[in-house]
């Protein structure tokens, strides 16, 4: 999901304004990249329905709804039979709702396979081995080591290896940064792409639903403290069915296809880390937990622009991962 609005969470406001710009940059960013990549993003901009199961459920989404009302954001409060006019398949049970026009989605897959393609063909050359060190000399960053044997020297490092990010080896206490996997278990069922079981991503409280164009619908998603663990477990699988069934009964006539865990690259606040690092030469792009894919235009077009003009877009200037030097994690 690209979800700057139903993922606005209250006291993230600066994180909110980096989410919105993003989502902003992605109709262009998706057209540039597939003119480049001649391949299909999947990149849909039909919008969000956030729906209530009970009256508990309705009675946060009317909360939610003032904050985003607040906010400026674009949003609708549906009646649950305005609900079920938009999406057919939603349980009779629900309570109501909010339409969110500008939360879109794509396909991550898609998005990072077409990223190498017109990365390769723009003369990027890919070491495709693992970071065994950041090479350090004379309090510098100068490239990495790779674990084939390899050196490669450069004159600015980007460390961008997601949860992994704090754990490479080589960087000194001040340059790490703060971040921890966060799994999430995601189920993938296969509907028909003639007759959609849903049109728009539809969001529960912990759970959502989202159509692809081929008639996939993914389910998602745990959040699970659990360390590097990415076993899937049949606990998540019947939770996340059980949640989505609640939404939309239908889901369990579909096939299912697929059970996936991955993990996110959780900071201490829930906020990316984009900038320099405490160590000269490196550069962070990391921490950006539940987005990500939402996040992907604005963190390249700022890191790109530091890199190139040495400068700190004013956007990204609230998560310089500076914020966390005096927290205890980072140095640990
Ligand atoms: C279940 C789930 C659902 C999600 N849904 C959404 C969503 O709807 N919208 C959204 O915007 N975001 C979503 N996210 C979050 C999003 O996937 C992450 O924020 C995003 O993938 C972070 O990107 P990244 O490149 O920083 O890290 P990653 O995607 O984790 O990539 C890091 C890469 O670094 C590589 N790496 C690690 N160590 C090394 C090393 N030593 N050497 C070389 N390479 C290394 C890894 O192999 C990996 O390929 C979801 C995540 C999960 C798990």
């Amino acid at each position: 999901m690209l979800a700057p609005v139903t993922e606005a969470h209250f006291g993230e406001e600066e994180l909110l304004a980096l989410n919105l710009e993003s989502s902003a940059r992605y109709p262009a960013f998706v057209q540039e990249l597939e003119a480049s990549s001649d391949m299909s993003c999947g990149y849909d901009s039909e919008g969000t329905l956030q729906v209530a199961r009970d009256a508990d459920e309705d009675a946060v989404l009317e909360r939610l709804l003032q904050f985003q009302l607040e906010l400026g954001l674009e949003v609708h409060r549906l009646r649950p039979r305005k609900c079920r006019e938009l999406e057919p398949a939603l349980s009779p049970r629900i309570r109501g709702g909010i339409y969110v026009p500008g939360d879109h989605r794509i396909d991550g897959r898609a998005l990072t396979e077409a990223l190498v393609i017109a990365c390769e063909r723009a003369g990027v050359r890919f070491a495709r081995a693992k970071v065994a060190s950041i090479a350090v000399t004379a309090g510098r960053a100068r490239g990495v080591a790779l674990s084939d044997g390899r050196v490669l020297a450069s004159d600015d490092v980007v460390l961008s290896a997601g949860c992994w990010s704090g754990s490479i080896e080589g960087l000194p206490p001040e340059a790490r940064p703060p971040v921890r996997p966060v799994k999430g278990q995601v189920l993938v069922l296969r509907g028909s792409a003639q007759e959609p079981l849903i049109r728009r991503s539809v969001r529960g409280v912990g759970v959502y639903a989202v159509p692809r164009r081929d008639g996939r619908v993914v389910v998602g998603a745990t959040v699970e403290e659990r360390g590097f663990d990415v076993t899937v477990t049949a606990g998540a699988a019947h939770d996340l069915l059980r949640a989505a069934y609640e939404l939309v009964p239908g889901v369990t006539e579909l096939e299912l296809i697929g059970v996936f865990a991955g993990l996110r690259p959780g900071s201490p606040d829930n906020a990316p880390l984009l900038g320099r690092s405490g160590l000269d030469g490196l550069v962070i792009a990391t921490g950006h937990y539940r987005n990500g894919i939402l996040l992907t235009p604005v963190t390249a077009d700022a890191i790109a622009a530091l890199l190139a003009t040495g400068e700190i877009d004013e956007l990204i200037a609230p998560f310089a991962p500076a914020r966390f030097a005096r927290h205890e994690a980072f140095s640990s």
